[in-house]
């Protein structure tokens, strides 16, 4: 239980990053508060069915990544907190001074936040080429949304054996790259640094039950589910 003081600092952390007006609208306002702020770690439910992002992501992989893999982080976070004997960290501030903590902090940590992006960068509305911020953002760091493409797409694809490709934001300039495992742009421990805008899951148990060893069909087929919208909004929080 939280007691009084925990929850009004809670609330001057949020006001002082001044994130009150996107916390307060839409039907991401759980996902959002959740990833940055919350303290207690718990499995979000996915956006829309299992079976929404077919043919391109299949139901039972949706299935068990989300219901077994992503619950198995959260489950495992808890415990390493709790062994640990750490209390009110927020993800974020765990993710961002990770160096301090166990390995089991650092995997399920990091699986939990990539996994809580990665059910919201897709929507069976999605696909298509950016538009809005995003559009010109790529344009401007990459000359073009095909280039930007080729090279995410090579970071997704020579990412050697679990991990991540990302495409990230410092201060609007944008950047491409890989991290192995569950690592994430925001961790400490990085070599990719950045506020993480896209992020795709190259992990074979992402797309091994449709796509087996074909990783780049599953790449492609990813871009068919983007969601753009949540890009921007990515965008627009991670100055
Ligand atoms: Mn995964």
């Amino acid at each position: 239980m939280k007691n009084k003081g925990t929850q009004r600092r809670d609330f001057i952390k949020l006001s002082a990053l001044g994130l009150g007006a996107v916390f307060s609208v839409g039907p991401f306002t759980k996902g959002y508060s959740y990833l940055l702020n919350d303290t207690k770690y718990e499995l979000p439910p996915l956006p829309y069915a299992t079976s929404a992002l077919e043919p391109y992501i299949d139901e039972q992989t949706m299935q068990i990544h989300h219901d077994r893999h992503h619950a198995g982080y959260v489950k495992n976070l808890n415990s390493a907190v709790e062994s640990d004997g750490l209390s009110a960290i927020s993800l974020d501030e765990l993710l961002r001074g990770v160096s301090k903590y166990s390995n089991a902090i650092r995997n399920n940590g990091g699986g939990h936040y990539n996994h809580s992006l990665f059910w919201k960068l897709m929507t069976p509305a999605g696909g298509g080429d950016p538009s809005g911020p995003i559009a010109d953002a790529i344009d401007a760091s990459f000359g073009s949304f095909e280039k930007f493409q080729e090279l995410f797409n090579n970071a997704a694809k020579t990412r050697f054996g679990s991990g991540w490709a990302w495409l990230v934001s410092n201060n609007g300039k944008l950047e491409v790259g890989s991290t192995p495992n569950q690592d994430n742009p925001l961790m400490d421990v990085s070599d990719l640094k950045g506020f993480p805008l896209i992020g795709i899951d190259v992990w074979e148990h992402a797309y091994y039950l449709k796509y087996q060893n074909k990783r780049g069909d599953y790449i492609d087929s990813w871009w068919r589910v983007i969601n753009w919208n949540e890009v921007n909004k990515r965008l627009a929080l991670g100055k």
